[in-house]
C-alpha cells in the first residue's frame, strides 16, 4: 500500500544556532550596539534564530580586518596559495551542501529541489571555477599579476542568497581582495554557515568578513574605507549607492533588476517554449533578477500557446518548500508579498486579464498563485515595472521588428529569451537586443565561465567568466 512520508524536518539535517553574531577577523563576535534581528521561515512565519545587527562601529571594525588581511597576508600571497584556500572552500561547500540547502529553503522559502540541484552546485561551481584563476592572473609569464584594488565592500539580495555571496566572494578573493560582505536582512543564515566553511578552510583571519544587518547597515558599508563596493540588488538602492560613492575614488559594480522579455516566435519548438516560459517566471517564485516576466508570443500561435500554458500551470504543486515535488515556494517576505499583490491589482485595474490556476494556499507563511495577464499593453505598470514574483505578463508581436522594439521597450537590460528554430534569426536578435544576457531555445540557464549583467538601469560590470576578473582588478585582464 502507499504510505505518506512527511517531508524530513529539516533540524534533522541541520543544526541552526539561535543567535548569531558578527564574522570579522576569523571569529564570531558580538556586535557593538547590542542590536539583534529575527530571521524567519517564510513558509511558516517561524523564527527560525536572531541575527545580529552590524552598527557603523561593527562596519569599521570589520572593513579594519579587512584592511589589515589585505596588505599584510592575502595581497601578498601568490595566486597559486590563494587558489589552493578556495578549492579548500568549493569542496567544503559540496561537502556540506545537503545542510546549505535546506538552509537556504527554510531561510529563503525556495522549493528544495532548486536549493539542491541548482544553487548549491552553482556556488560549489563558482568557487571551483574562480580557484582556477587565481595563478593565471600575469600575462602569460611576461609581467607580475595585475593588482588587486584592495578591500571589497559586498552587499547582496534576498533571491539567491548563497549563490549570490559566492558569485562576490570568489572573484574578489583570487584576484587578492580581501572582503567586508552584508547578505540581505530577510536571509542571513547561508551566508553565517559559510562563514563557518571560512574558518574550516583555515582562511587567514581578515580575508573575509560578513556582518549582518539592514539598508542602514549596507550604506555603512558603502560609507566605510574601502576601495571597491559591488552591490546587487534593486534599481532603487543602487542609484542611491552610486550618488554616494560619486566624487569618492571607490570602484563600483552594480547588478540591479530587470523586466526581460521572453520571445517565441510561431516556428519555436513548442513543447521546449512552454517549459521554458514556465521556468522563466516561476522558477524561484519569480524571484529572480533575469525572470522571463514579459512573454512576447507572435499573434499567429498566441491562442494555442496561452491555452498549453494554462494546462501546464494547473500542473504546478504550490506548497512546502522542504517537499522535494513542491514546483512553487513561499514568498520572501510579507513585504514582498504586499509589492506582488499591490502589483497584479494594478494589472486589473489597467484592464489586463488575470489567470491563475485554482490552487490552495497554505493558511501561514507568505505565498502567491502563480499568475498569468495576458490582452496587457506596454504601457501598463505590469509590462514597466519589476514585479518580482510569479507573475506573468503577456503580448503579443507580427515581425521581428516589432518583437525586438518592444523587447527593448524598457529601462532595464538584464536577459532575454529567444525561442525560434531559425538560427540566423536567433543571432540576428541576439545583436538587436539590449541585454546583458540573451538565452536561445532555454531560458535561466547559468554557468561559472559566462558572464552576466545587464545594460542600462540593470547596472554595470559583469560577474562570471574572464570578464568577472576586471571588476576587481586595477589592470583588466
Ligand atoms: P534591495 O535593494 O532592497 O536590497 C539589496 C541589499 O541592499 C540588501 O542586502 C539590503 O539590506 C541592502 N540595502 C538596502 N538599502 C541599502 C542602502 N541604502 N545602502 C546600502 N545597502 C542597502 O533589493 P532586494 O529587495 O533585496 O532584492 C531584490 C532586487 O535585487 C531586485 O530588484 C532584483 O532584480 C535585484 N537582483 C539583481 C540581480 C542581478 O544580478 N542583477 C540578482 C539578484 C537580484
Amino acid at each position: 500500500g502507499f504510505v505518506y512520508a512527511p517531508a524530513p524536518q529539516a533540524t534533522d539535517v541541520v543544526d541552526i544556532r539561535s543567535s548569531y553574531g558578527l564574522f570579522i577577523d576569523g571569529e564570531f563576535v558580538a556586535p557593538e550596539g547590542d542590536g539583534f534581528r529575527k530571521t524567519v521561515n517564510p513558509a511558516t512565519e517561524e523564527v527560525l534564530a536572531e541575527v545580529a545587527d552590524a552598527s557603523p562601529a561593527d562596519v569599521q571594525r570589520a572593513v579594519a580586518a579587512a584592511r589589515r588581511a589585505q596588505t599584510e597576508v592575502w595581497g601578498p600571497m601568490p595566486g597559486s596559495e590563494r587558489a589552493k584556500y578556495l578549492y579548500r572552500i568549493a569542496r567544503l561547500i559540496a561537502e556540506r551542501s545537503r545542510e546549505l540547502a535546506v538552509l537556504e529553503t527554510i531561510d529563503n522559502g525556495k522549493p528544495i529541489r532548486e536549493s539542491r540541484d541548482s544553487d548549491l552546485p552553482l556556488v560549489s561551481a563558482h568557487f571551483f571555477y574562480y580557484a582556477g584563476w587565481a595563478d593565471k592572473l600575469g600575462y602569460a609569464g611576461y609581467g607580475p599579476d595585475p593588482q588587486p584594488l584592495g578591500v571589497a565592500g559586498q552587499i547582496i539580495p534576498w533571491n539567491f542568497p548563497l549563490l549570490m555571496a559566492a558569485w562576490k566572494l570568489a572573484p574578489a578573493l583570487a584576484t587578492g581582495n580581501t572582503v567586508v560582505l552584508k547578505p540581505a536582512e530577510t536571509t542571513p543564515l547561508t551566508a553565517l554557515h559559510l562563514a563557518e566553511i571560512i574558518q574550516q578552510a583555515d582562511l587567514p583571519p581578515g580575508v573575509v568578513n560578513i556582518i549582518t544587518g539592514a539598508g542602514e547597515t549596507g550604506q555603512a558599508l558603502v560609507d566605510a574605507d574601502v576601495d571597491k563596493v559591488a552591490f546587487t540588488g534593486s534599481t532603487a538602492v543602487g542609484k542611491a549607492i552610486q550618488r554616494s560613492v560619486a566624487g569618492t575614488a571607490k570602484s563600483l559594480t552594480l547588478e540591479l533588476g530587470g523586466k526581460a522579455a521572453n520571445i517565441v516566435f510561431d516556428d519555436a519548438p513548442l513543447d521546449q517554449a512552454i517549459e521554458g516560459i514556465v521556468n522563466g517566471i516561476f522558477f524561484n517564485q519569480g524571484h529572480v533578477c533575469c525572470a522571463g516576466s514579459r512573454l512576447l508570443v507572435q499573434e499567429s500561435i498566441a491562442e494555442p500557446l496561452m491555452e498549453r500554458l494554462r494546462t501546464r500551470l494547473s500542473t504546478l504543486r504550490l506548497g512546502d518548500p522542504m517537499d522535494k515535488n513542491t514546483d512553487i515556494g513561499a514568498i520572501n517576505s510579507a513585504e514582498q508579498l504586499e509589492r506582488i499583490t499591490a502589483l497584479a491589482s494594478a494589472g486589473e485595474e489597467e484592464g489586463a486579464t488575470r489567470w491563475s490556476p485554482a490552487c490552495d494556499l497554505p493558511d501561514r507563511g507568505y505565498w502567491f498563485p502563480p499568475t498569468i495577464f495576458s490582452d496587457a499593453s506596454q504601457s501598463m505598470r505590469i509590462a514597466r515595472e519589476e514585479i518580482f514574483g510569479p507573475v506573468l505578463t503577456t503580448m503579443t508581436f507580427r515581425t521581428p521588428d516589432e518583437a525586438v522594439a518592444k523587447a527593448n521597450n524598457t529601462p532595464y537590460g538584464l536577459s532575454a529569451g529567444v525561442w525560434t528554430d531559425k538560427g540566423s534569426r536567433i543571432l540576428w536578435m541576439a545583436q538587436q537586443l539590449k541585454a546583458g544576457v540573451v538565452w536561445s531555445n532555454t531560458f535561466n540557464r547559468f554557468d561559472p565561465t559566462s558572464p552576466f549583467g545587464g545594460y542600462k538601469e540593470s547596472g554595470f560590470g559583469r560577474e562570471g567568466g574572464r570578464q568577472g576578473l576586471a571588476p576587481y582588478l586595477e589592470v583588466t585582464i
